[in-house]
């Protein structure tokens, strides 16, 4: 026991046995995870001070022991409202609710809460969700909880969405999974923090199976165009079958796009690329049947996938050309890319709630917790940084950077980012990026590229010479629903309406396209708080909210007002100006072609679940 013990995170461990037990006693503030920007990325070793380790220990072991002995826990607020500051250091008596739904505790709080047969009682109501990735499984999981007939188009031969397509060397998440998982469907097993792309897909087909999900779902059918009927107020969609080509059209009086935001590969418009004697293709789109082995290779790009990918590659590729644009900061993390301890993984399946609670911590550090690192200080005077936090944020991290190529400052100078921390996606290394960089066979090239010839890529005029080029240029993230297209209310197009600037309601609802609602729509990405798929959560509770007002009211339909959306956006737009990510102008998919921050959630995570409660008066009913 205290041999697993010593692999624990202790505090996510006390918080749980306190909340299996009632003995709150053990909440001392000694044993609490620290907190501030430093802290957060070099937890001491089980997350409390070396010299209370012991005690902590002693006391998780204590409590451990009497498990047996100890009446099953009895909810209560109380309860968890001291676990709360003992985890948080605060509690706004407003967070409880959010901090519940994330614990699930005592119950999945984004439960619908009604019924299609207790709202409208014999009404004919159906939906259909777009999309069977991360978000669309849980559309379909909310939809059937509440007894509305479901069917999910899938364009993919299977589920999994992102984590169907991205299967280059080295795909895993760079959010911690036990964020990267829902609140109505967590546990213990995973065998890491960050797990690699299979074990992603694992858990998502896992959940389609513990739902039942997959009956649901019609693979390789793509939903290429929709209109809304004013006159039955249903969604009028056509379907396309992958394999035959034909086309079916199937109504619905729901409309849930799940389609998400990063699938889409950017294909970079650079000179002559065509002409390219040899394979090029998207880490998206993986050539399994190009072997790497001996291969000069050139890889574009060093945002999150290549990050991720050029490390096999240096080491299978007999040389290989990194063509940096921009450099990323980079987020030490230690142990990235191994498996968790076997004393944590033991203790998290077998420790009653500790997943949940660990899970909480992980979830906390992310919401609020680093929010203040990105808010610009307009009277703060400094060429790279917005704040002095985020100055101190830049610092560590330059630091870090300096440490892990101390025997390579030409690669330092290089790899330096010259725009603020939070303006554009941090990507995380362990050392293993560190050490492909620094490998014999690795250059890194930032000047721009010139064009591309049949025998490589111009750079100073000079020719790179390749067998091989892998785009790891990213996605067409602003360009939302570009895959299919949907005719609103009065014929209007939904690219005619946002003529390239995706805005949506919670990045749901949009005015003139009755009964649509949107998940990872515009604006829900995190920029350093929260978790996307907490965002996902929340934006489908708000749509099936929606959907259950409407049916209370047996409305045919219901639309955003637009006077709503405008005050809505002008609040976003200029929260979105004082942080990081809006001050800075560097290349980023965070903006989008207008430069306006299309992607983030720039206000804080409790004002998107405050928000996300329900439609409020903000709809017309049809
Ligand atoms: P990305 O972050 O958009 O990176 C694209 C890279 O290509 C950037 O370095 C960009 O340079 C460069 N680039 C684009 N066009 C170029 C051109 N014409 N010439 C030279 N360089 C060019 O795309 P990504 O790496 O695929 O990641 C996208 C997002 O997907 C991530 O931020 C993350 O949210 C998600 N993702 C998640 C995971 C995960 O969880 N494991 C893994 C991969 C991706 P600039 O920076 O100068 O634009």
């Amino acid at each position: 026991m205290e041999g697993w013990l010593a692999e624990a995170h202790l505090p996510s461990l006390l918080a749980a046995l306190a909340y299996r037990t009632g003995e709150l006693g053990v909440l001392e503030g000694r044993f609490g995870p620290k907190t501030g920007f430093k802290a957060l990325r070099t937890e001491p070793p089980g997350g409390v001070d070396p010299e209370v380790r012991a005690d902590a220990v002693a006391a998780a072991s204590d409590l451990i022991r009497r498990l047996g002995e100890l009446p099953e826990p009895v909810h209560s607020d109380e309860r968890l409202r001291a676990i709360m500051e003992f985890l948080t250091g605060l509690l706004e008596a407003d967070y409880l609710p959010l901090l519940k739904h994330e614990l699930a505790l005592p119950e999945d709080a984004g439960h619908p809460g009604w019924t299609l047969s207790e709202l409208a009682p014999g009404r004919k109501f159906t939906a259909v969700v777009i999309g069977a990735g991360m978000s669309g499984l849980a559309a379909a999981h909310r939809l059937r909880q509440a007894g509305v007939p479901v069917t999910v188009f899938e364009r993919r031969p299977d589920l999994g969405g992102v984590w169907h397509d991205n299967d280059y060397p080295g795909a895993r998440l760079d959010t911690s999974n036990f964020n990267y998982s829902y609140s109505f469907s967590q546990h213990g097993e995973w065998e890491d923090q960050f797990s690699p792309r299979d074990a992603v897909l694992d858990y998502l087909r896992g959940l389609a199976e513990d739902f039942g999900l997959r009956e649901a779902i019609r693979f390789d059918e793509t939903v290429t165009e929709g209109r809304y009927d004013e006159k039955s107020g249903l969604w009028s969609l056509v379907v396309m079958n992958s394999a035959t080509g034909a086309r079916t059209v199937v109504d619905a009086n729901v409309l849930i796009s799940a389609v998400g935001q990063l699938n889409e590969p950017y294909y970079p418009e650079i000179p002559g690329l065509g002409s390219f004697s040899g394979p090029v293709w998207h880490t998206a789109r993986w050539r399994h049947d190009v072997p790497i082995d001996g291969l000069r290779l050139g890889v574009i790009g060093t945002g999150a996938s290549a990050f991720q990918v050029i490390p096999p590659l240096a080491k299978a590729a007999a040389h290989l050309s990194v063509f940096q644009r921009t450099p990323a900061w980079v987020l030490p993390t230690p142990g990235y890319n191994l498996p968790l301890d076997p004393g944590f993984r033991h203790l998290l399946s077998t420790t009653p709630y500790y997943y949940r609670f660990y899970r909480f911590t992980q979830f906390w550090r992310n919401v609020e917790g680093l929010r203040e690192f990105a808010v610009v200080d307009p009277a703060w005077e400094h060429p790279v940084s917005v704040s002095e936090a985020n100055e101190a944020v830049r610092a560590v991290l330059e630091e870090s950077l300096r440490t892990a190529f101390a025997d390579r400052p030409d690669l330092v100078e290089k790899l330096l980012p010259a725009y603020p921390p939070y303006a554009k996606r941090s990507v995380r290394d362990d050392g293993t990026w560190a050490e492909a960089l620094q490998r014999d066979n690795v250059d890194v090239i930032t000047d721009s590229i010139e064009r591309v010839t049949p025998d490589g890529i111009v750079v100073a005029g000079e020719t790179i010479a390749l067998d091989a080029i892998v785009l790891g240029t990213g996605f067409r993230a602003s360009e939302f629903l570009a895959s299919l297209s949907l005719t609103g209310l009065d014929g209007q197009t939904l690219e005619e309406y946002w003529g390239g600037d995706a805005r949506a309601k919670y990045g749901s609802t949009i005015p003139g396209f009755p009964n649509l609602f949107c998940l990872y729509g515009p604006n829900t990405n995190v920029n350093t708080n929260g978790s996307v798929v907490l965002f996902v959560e929340l934006a489908l509770e708000y749509a099936m909210s929606c959907v259950g007002e409407l049916l209370r009211r047996d409305a045919k339909a219901m639309v955003l007002r637009e006077e709503v959306f405008e005050e809505f956006y002008e609040r976003l737009d200029e929260a979105a100006k004082g942080l990081a990510v809006g001050h800075s102008t560097v290349n980023s998919w965070y903006r989008n072609r207008f430069g306006r921050v299309s992607q983030n959630w720039p206000l804080s995570t409790m004002e998107f679940w405050r928000g996300t409660r329900g439609p409020g008066n903000d709809y017309d009913y049809l």
